[in-house]
């Protein structure tokens, strides 16, 4: 069917340009049966139309009452002009065209929605413009003829206003993205025609232009009306009047050629005003008439930009300051409430607090149930604060993705504070719904209230409140943390030395002390540990302190690529300048971070490569925690390097939970009993017997054993009965810098030859 009428419309287009050409050479005879035809092909379209296309009645009504003024036209002789001016064909033209603008006005909101206020006044202007040209032009020419009443001037006048008003529809509808359809071109080119024929006849009846064009007004008409019918025959009729989807709404033509536009149909008029003088009593009237019209109109639009121009400010504004999702104040309007409060309270007894709100697992909401539903939850929550805030009589912003804080502006004591904090962890932890999905969420809630010695700025109070907030959450789910002085402190060191770490390398601040670890039965010097020191300025700083900040803020994997490099590129050196037996290991400790890390393994290829190092007398050392985290990520890691070769020390030995499970399902090749055990070996009890018992069954695995933290010469003893091999501690070594590696080598080979290890072993027995 739709290829039916699709090719019924083409024909009738055909047919409409065929008539443009032969209406004008064929005679009276020729145009009774082109408007005959004409009135057959509209009647069919509309039944086709309206029938099945299911367009609107409004778009076949309009092509009706074009055909019916063509046939009204033909009555009245009108297609035959002469210089008569009658008011029926004027009226009968005046309905079609206000038929088809009314379509065309439909099918533009059809397109694109509802025209703004700006448009609708844009138009308004030009319309008016259009009117008093035609006023100018037309209507007052053709009243001032003698033989011409006021009346069917006017009608006859309506031709340019109309003209000009189904242009710009026209053109607004081709905006509207429909160029490729073909009814928009019959459309557009009967609008044209339709143009055409009124504006020739219009100067044909003033007297412009020679009745014989006339010929061509009959032509273009039906040849129009043709077009038309084409239009709504054709299948694809449909999508020009339907809503086309669209994300952000395009106004009608660029702003510029609207403007141009808009001065273009004010100023004609005004000219034509200027230019020539009135010819009666009545036009002087409506002239005045028209040029206040006209200043009022660019007063109105002048009014309306700038009010629009208010709002459009009002509305850039609140989204500065308004958080889009929940409609709660953001973080910048939150700074400003914050300064409010702060100024009204100074020297009052009242403690403005702030309560910094983090949901925990928030991440995990948003997996499971993706960004939509979270966002649901986001509103819900927003809701559950307001009214918990509302009972103190604080607000409650948005300061992140699921950051809220409340500023309680009336608090007078952190107690009084902590009370409010729990009620707004009651309200959230009742179960929120979101369509089929029930959620539970907790938040860790950190507390400032205002110092009572000195101001701050709102800055500063917002830092106090994150710091407890983080505090809040390291501590745990759902908890509340106070901002005490010390937690600055603390914030402060910390920034400081994550500030400091980067670069340190380059700085050549970095340095490595090395411990020898021996044989418990014969003092040889089995290997060494490389730890890490930073000689920051004039001290020594031991890594416990930035090894932890380091680890968190990620430098820690440049560092250990460091430490690798250089802990082996030293080996190779001491092995070749004889310093160290060529079998001597080098111990090297790696944090969970650099696990995690999946180049590590590359890392330490690359490092054994480059110092020519065999992977044999490298052991790593990890501790269980990244392996009780990540296993299946550790797995992987600590296989690949352990396929290499490399040996794979546990350290830290009995401090963790799991020790044991992680023996068994991870590739380790020893273990390092602490020294919290070690301290106690030598009496007896239970230190004595745990670390027996670790000694017996690393024994039973083929793991080799080293005792850490050595410190007097009972606890060695205690251990080499034991059969733990293997030790390391102050009273053997302290860590020493690579340049006391020759002298501690050679002074732990003289305790050797003087038997000193012996003599303990004679000692005990
Ligand atoms: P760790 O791997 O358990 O290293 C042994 C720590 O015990 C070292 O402290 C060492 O100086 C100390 N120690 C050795 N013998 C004795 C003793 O007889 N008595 C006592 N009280 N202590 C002894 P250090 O050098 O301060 O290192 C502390 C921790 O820092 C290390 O513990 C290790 O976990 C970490 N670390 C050191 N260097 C590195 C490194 O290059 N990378 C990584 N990721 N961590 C490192
Ligand atoms: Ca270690
Ligand atoms: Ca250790």
């Amino acid at each position: 069917m739709e290829r039916v009428t699709g090719g019924i419309a083409w024909a009738f287009a055909s047919c409409a340009l065929l008539a443009l050409m032969l209406v004008p050479l064929a005679g009276d005879r020729g145009i009774q049966v082109a408007t005959s035809m004409v009135i057959l092909t509209s009647i069919a379209a509309c039944f086709v139309a309206v029938k099945f296309h299911r367009i609107n009645v409004l778009y076949a009504l309009a092509l009706v009452t074009a055909a019916a003024y063509l046939v009204l036209s033909a009555l009245f002789d009108e297609l035959d002009i002469t210089t008569d001016v009658r008011w029926q064909p004027g009226l009968s033209n005046m309905l079609t065209n206000i038929a088809i603008t009314l379509a065309l006005i439909t099918a533009v909101r059809a397109r694109r929605g509802p025209f703004t206020t700006r448009e609708m006044l844009d138009g308004a202007s030009v319309a008016f413009g259009a009117i008093a040209v035609s006023w100018l032009l037309v209507a007052n020419p053709l009243q001032e003829r003698s033989d011409v009443a006021l009346l069917p001037a006017l009608l006859n006048a309506g031709v340019i206003p109309f003209s000009v008003i189904l242009f710009g529809l026209t053109a607004a509808l081709f905006a509207s993205g429909v160029q490729e359809k073909p009814p928009m071109w019959f459309v557009a080119a009967g609008i044209l025609l339709n143009l055409m024929a009124e504006i020739t006849r219009s100067l044909i009846k003033t007297g412009a232009i020679d009745p014989i064009a006339s010929h061509l007004v009959n032509g273009c008409i039906i040849s129009a009306i043709m077009f038309a019918s084409a239009a709504i025959m054709h299948p694809t009729v449909v999508d020009l009047v339907t809503l086309r989807p669209q994300l952000f709404r395009k106004p009608a033509g660029r702003v510029s050629v609207r403007v141009i536009l808009v001065v273009i149909t004010l100023l004609t008029p005004i000219t034509l005003i200027a230019a020539t003088s009135a010819t009666s009593m009545l036009d002087t009237v409506i002239r005045v008439a028209i040029a206040l019209i006209l200043i009022g109109m660019t007063a109105g639009r002048m009014l309306h930009e700038a009010a629009s121009s208010q709002r459009a400010n009002q509305e850039i504004l609140d989204r500065l300051h308004r958080d889009e999702l929940t409609g709660l104040p953001n973080r910048s309007q939150l700074i400003i409430e914050i300064n409010e409060v702060l100024e009204a309270t100074w020297r009052s007894d009242r403690r403005p607090t702030l309560m910094q709100l983090n949901l925990d697992r928030f991440k995990n909401i948003n997996d499971t149930l993706g960004h939509a539903l979270a966002n649901q939850v986001l509103i819900k929550v927003a809701e559950r604060l307001c009214s918990a805030a509302d009972t103190f009589g604080a607000t409650v912003a948005r300061t992140g993705g699921d950051d809220f804080t409340l500023l309680d502006p009336h608090a007078t004591s952190s107690s009084q504070a902590l009370v409010h904090a729990e009620a707004v962890q009651r309200a959230l932890n009742e179960p929120i719904h979101v369509y089929e999905h029930t959620v539970f969420v907790t938040a860790s809630i950190g507390l400032a209230t205002t110092p009572k010695t000195r101001t701050i700025d709102a800055d500063e109070f917002l830092r106090r409140a994150d710091i407890a907030a983080n505090r809040a959450k390291s501590s745990g789910q759902d908890c509340i943390a106070v901002f005490d002085d010390s937690m600055q402190a603390n914030l402060a060191t910390r920034m400081d030395v994550e500030h400091a770490l980067h670069g340190a390398i380059d700085r050549h601040e970095m340095t490595l002390y090395y411990q020898p670890i021996v044989e418990t039965s014969s003092g040889e010097t089995n290997g060494l540990e490389a730890l890490i020191r930073w000689k920051r300025g004039d001290r020594i700083v031991p890594p416990a302190e930035f090894v932890p900040i380091a680890e968190e803020s990620g430098v820690i994997t440049t560092l250990g690529t460091w430490v690798m490099l250089e802990a082996l590129t030293d080996l190779g050196r001491w092995i070749s300048d004889g310093t160290v037996p060529p079998t001597t290991t080098m111990s090297v400790n790696v944090s969970p971070r650099q696990l995690a890390d999946p180049d590590f393994p590359d890392i330490v290829a690359e490092a054994l490569n480059r110092s020519g190092i065999s992977p044999s007398l490298l052991w790593i050392e990890v501790t269980e925690s990244m392996m009780l985290a990540e296993p299946d990520l550790a797995r992987r890691t600590l296989r690949r390097v352990r396929a290499m070769g490399v040996r794979l020390a546990l350290d830290d030995f009995g401090t963790g939970y799991s020790s044991l499970s992680i023996l068994q399902s991870f590739p380790i090749q020893r273990i390092k009993i602490d020294r919290a055990f070690v301290r106690g070996v030598a009496e007896p009890g239970h230190d004595q017997s745990l670390v027996r018992t670790i000694v017996a069954m690393g024994d039973s695995m083929g793991l080799d054993v080293v005792a850490e933290g050595v410190e007097e010469i009972e606890q060695l003893q205690a251990l080499r009965d034991m059969g733990c091999a293997k030790a390391q501690g102050f009273l053997i070594s302290h860590p020493v810098p690579t340049e006391a590696m020759r002298s501690t080598i050679r002074a732990l080979a003289d305790l050797q030859s003087l038997s000193m290890f012996d003599s303990y072993a004679e000692q005990t027995i």
